[in-house]
């Protein structure tokens, strides 16, 4: 493994830009981006054994369990496009989790360059859930207000059909507001404790929370 691997976790509520962020990054830095909502996603697509486990507790907005997360996410870091770095995004999203990526990382021979903690209001949020929308294809993100596509409907990466996801409702939208806090935001301080995590402010527009970012990586 390259002593100059990059391995950044996007780390922040549901709506709060880790995906559109990580895109951006990933793009930027020529490094994968990992998220494990889109690796689920293809193996429900694709009727997966997986799939068809973590599809019940998606539907309800609740984490599909460690065990079959933790898989799913070492089979993809131990991919041979993952050798120079990862952007993480959405995983990890509970304590154990975190603990299993140390592991995953410290197996072949790395750890984590940083954390960086978007933060946004809890009522921009809501609204940005309602208008998101994303690439069946290849799980981009778009906002019919914040972040439209070229064209309506379709994907400006590769023309595929942009689509609400079933969890965006706002009853499950709700509930997962509710295990973010339960959940996953203990990691925050987690993290902190390392020495690790980086604090971004997400309420702002799409360019300058990219720019943030960047100040932070540039920085370590
Ligand atoms: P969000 O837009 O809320 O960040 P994701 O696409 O990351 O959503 O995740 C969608 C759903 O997939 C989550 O609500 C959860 O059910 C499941 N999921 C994604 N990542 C994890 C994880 N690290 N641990 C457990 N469940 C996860
Ligand atoms: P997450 O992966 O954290 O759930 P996304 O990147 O999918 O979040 O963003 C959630 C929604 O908000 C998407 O519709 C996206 O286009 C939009 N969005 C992302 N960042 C911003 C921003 N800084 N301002 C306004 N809307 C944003």
């Amino acid at each position: 493994m390259p002593e100059e691997s990059r391995f950044l976790i996007l780390l922040g509520p549901p709506m709060s830009g880790k995906g559109t962020q990580a895109a951006r990054l990933s793009q930027l830095f020529g490094i994968p981006q990992v998220s494990s909502g889109d690796l689920f996603r293809d193996n429900i697509k694709n009727q997966t054994n997986l799939g068809l486990e973590a599809k019940k507790y998606i539907d309800r907005g609740d984490l599909v369990p460690d065990e079959v997360t933790i898989g799913m996410v070492k089979e993809r870091l131990h991919r041979e496009d993952c050798l120079g770095g990862a952007l993480l995004d959405g995983f990890p999203r509970t304590i154990p989790q975190a603990e299993a990526l140390d592991d995953i990382l410290a197996g072949v021979g790395v750890s984590l360059s940083a954390v960086i903690s978007v933060a946004v209001p809890e009522d921009v949020l809501v609204e940005r859930a309602s208008g998101r929308r994303i690439c069946r294809n290849c799980g981009q993100s778009y906002h019919l207000k914040f972040d439209p596509p070229k064209e309506s409907g379709i994907c400006d990466e590769d023309g595929g059909e942009l689509y609400q996801r079933e969890d965006d409702k706002p009853e499950t939208v709700r509930n997962r507001f509710a295990v973010y806090q339960a959940q996953t935001s203990p990691l925050i301080e987690f993290y902190r404790a390392r020495g690790i995590l980086h604090e971004v402010n997400g309420d702002q527009l799409i360019d300058e929370v990219a720019d943030d970012i960047l100040q932070v990586v540039n920085a370590l």
